[in-house]
């Protein structure tokens, strides 16, 4: 059966979505990264291709597709046909779902965007620079400190009656907020809600801050799981705000459906190393090269005792001759 295979690598989650060739999610798989990708992506195939034996599947994967923060070094392992950025990945995927749409939110566990379309055309985009007060882990360490499951935060803010207004400029303000709120006697599903309007307000401040935002508004990513960001959302923008299907693995989607789209306009043999992938041993490091004043640090990646990329080198010194890294389209308009 042919397949298309997508992979989001991020600092926190690893996305792995298998799509037929009509580009409906199959399986897929949503883990943790925790700082240890090469890892993480073999476990998500391994464990995908003993789902599709179970099924009698025979997998044929014809496009390979990565995102993502660790995108080529994903697309590296697997054998991509085209690594994308993230930006374009998520736009992708959307506008296939909702042809119409103008705003995307997408908020993950350490980054957070806003990509502008207009005619199904990305026009403009922002991401979280240094500040965690828009993002996942905002409402990861709160929830923490709360000792609430962060799984329970969208049913606590919903029950809340009157959200106290917590000052989220920055994680640390809005934790000593919420304690003094705390004390003053607010109930937790008031901070929780609270909090949920917080990091919308940071978000929409920060990355969101000078954006002409147009509905329709899709919120996609991690967090738009949680069911009081989107209320908080849409109390903030008085306006529905849309949460796609498959909302967590938009990026995989998207990766997989361009790289389909690409082997489409330029025909050739599928990268796909095959599951395989799930089973052999791959080594990292990375290392300064002194040989000018760049002072280049340079990561390389082994299978088995075979170098089989390199990147990083400004000049090419050390990539250049590693013909098992050309195999991999890199789009060369990341932003
Ligand atoms: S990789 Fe090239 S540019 Fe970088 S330090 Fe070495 S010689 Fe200089």
């Amino acid at each position: 059966m042919k397949m298309l295979l997508g992979i989001d690598v991020g600092s926190v989650s690893t996305d792995i979505a298998i799509l037929n060739e009509e580009g409906d999610v199959l399986t897929s798989r949503y883990l943790r990264t925790k700082g240890n990708p090469i890892e993480v992506i073999k476990r998500g195939l391994g464990e995908i291709e003993k789902e599709l034996n179970d099924k009698g599947i025979e997998p044929d994967v014809a496009a390979v597709g990565t995102t993502g923060s660790a995108r080529y070094l994903a697309g590296v392992v697997v054998g991509a046909d085209l690594v994308k950025n993230e930006i374009s990945a998520h736009a992708f995927a959307t506008i296939r779902q909702v042809p119409e749409v103008r705003t995307i939110f997408e908020i993950g566990g350490q980054d957070s965007k806003i990509i502008l379309i207009r005619d199904k055309i990305v026009i403009d985009f922002g991401m979280n620079s240094v500040c965690a007060a828009g993002t996942g882990s905002f409402l990861d360490h709160q929830a923490e400190r709360l000792g609430i499951d962060i799984t329970k935060f969208g049913d606590y803010s919903l029950k809340a009656d009157n959200p106290v207004r917590i000052a989220g400029r920055c994680t640390v303000f809005a934790e000593s907020d919420m304690i003094h709120k705390q004390q003053m006697g607010a109930s937790t599903e008031d901070i929780i809600g609270g909090l949920c309007e917080a990091l919308v307000r940071n978000y929409l401040n920060n990355v969101a801050r000078g954006k002409e935002l147009l509905p329709p508004f899709v919120f996609q990513g991690g967090v738009s799981e949680n069911i009081g960001i989107k209320k908080a959302f849409e109390k903030t923008l008085n306006h529905e705000v849309i949460i796609p299907k498959n909302n967590k693995i938009m990026g995989a989607i998207g990766a997989a459906l361009l790289a389909k789209h690409d082997i489409e306009k330029n025909p050739r043999e599928a990268a796909f190393k095959g599951f395989r992938v799930a089973r052999t041993n791959y080594k990292t490091r990375t290392f300064y090269c002194n040989a000018c004043p760049n002072n280049c640090e340079v990561y390389e990646i082994k299978e088995g005792n075979k170098v089989i990329a390199r990147w990083g080198d400004i000049c090419g010194r050390w990539s250049e001759g590693l013909k098992r890294m050309k195999k991999v389209k890199v789009n060369k308009v990341d932003p």
